[in-house]
């Protein structure tokens, strides 16, 4: 049985529980972050440590901890669990109220939650490459935070599962936001694009350190608008996220992206990737 973190304690996973009242359970009104560790390292960990502090803020949701103690307890959590290669849940919620109730009270306790699973499928460059379906985008407007308010990306995963599909991406008026559960990039003619921050999607940390991998190679590289037309056309396609690293997209809507295998800059990029993994471990 897994080690998990609640409220000051670590305990088995399996006698952690908190009240029906809390406030993530019946509102979502809670933020999370998602941390991969390789060989017990923390990967990226101040960069999401960064992300859920602005989460934090921007829900006026005041915790005790600052991020050394917040990083303290995640790599706690990491040493108590057996497993190498780890994915740490960090949750945090308001907190539970003795009355329901969809204005918060001040004094209101949040609920900190962590627990971890063992990673599997590291990110490899023998990586399978994966199959997606384009879908509108029918989320709240503030998708740059990682709420738990996640049933667009359930029904999401449910509908493209289902099709038999890997990954569902997401287009607003024309124009590609996000994955359900990644980041997008595309190629063309040598060049990598993404969507920019301020399309209604989320600051991912891969997405982050991709760009600095571009960057680091001298890639050609633009944060733009990307319509559908030039998303299907386009010569190579990934998803990014921190449980699968960087996945080829080789088919959207069946039809095959580029030559329908692994393109060359994606090979370079992943390269790099798993040479930054490699340096974060001690
Ligand atoms: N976008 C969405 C909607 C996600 O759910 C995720 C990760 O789960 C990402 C992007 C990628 O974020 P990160 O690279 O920080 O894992």
């Amino acid at each position: 049985m897994s080690i998990c973190y609640l409220n000051g304690a670590f305990l088995e996973l399996d006698k952690a529980s908190i009240s029906p009242l809390d406030r993530g359970f019946l509102f979502g009104d809670s933020v999370y972050e998602v941390i991969a560790a390789y060989k017990k390292n923390l990967f990226k960990i101040d960069d999401h440590l960064d992300r859920l502090e602005k989460n934090l803020k921007s829900l006026s949701i005041n915790i005790d901890l600052d991020n050394l103690e917040i990083e303290s307890i995640v790599r706690k959590v990491c040493e108590k669990n057996s497993e190498e290669n780890q994915i740490i849940y960090l949750q945090i919620s308001r907190g539970v109220e003795a009355i329901r109730n969809h204005i918060p009270r001040e004094d209101t306790e949040p609920t900190i939650f962590i627990c971890s699973f063992e990673l599997k499928n590291l990110p490899s460059e023998n990586n399978d490459s994966i199959k997606a379906v384009l879908n509108p985008d029918i989320r709240w407007k503030k998708s740059s935070i990682k709420s738990n308010s996640l049933l667009a990306n359930v029904l999401y995963k449910m509908q493209a599962n289902d099709a038999g599909y890997d990954e569902l991406l997401m287009s607003d008026n024309g124009f590609l936001t996000e994955g359900a559960v990644s980041n997008v990039f595309c190629v063309k003619k040598n060049k990598v694009f993404t969507p920019p921050l301020e399309s209604n999607i989320l600051p991912g940390v891969t997405r982050k350190i991709i760009i600095e991998i571009i960057r680091e190679l001298n890639l050609s590289y633009e944060e733009a608008k990307i319509d559908e037309e030039f998303l299907f056309d386009s010569d190579e396609l990934w998803i990014t996220n921190t449980t699968k690293g960087i996945l080829p997209v080789i088919e959207l809507n069946k039809k095959k992206i580029g030559d329908g295998t692994k393109g060359e800059i994606y090979r370079s990029i992943m390269k790099a990737f798993l040479k930054k993994i490699e340096e974060s471990i001690i």
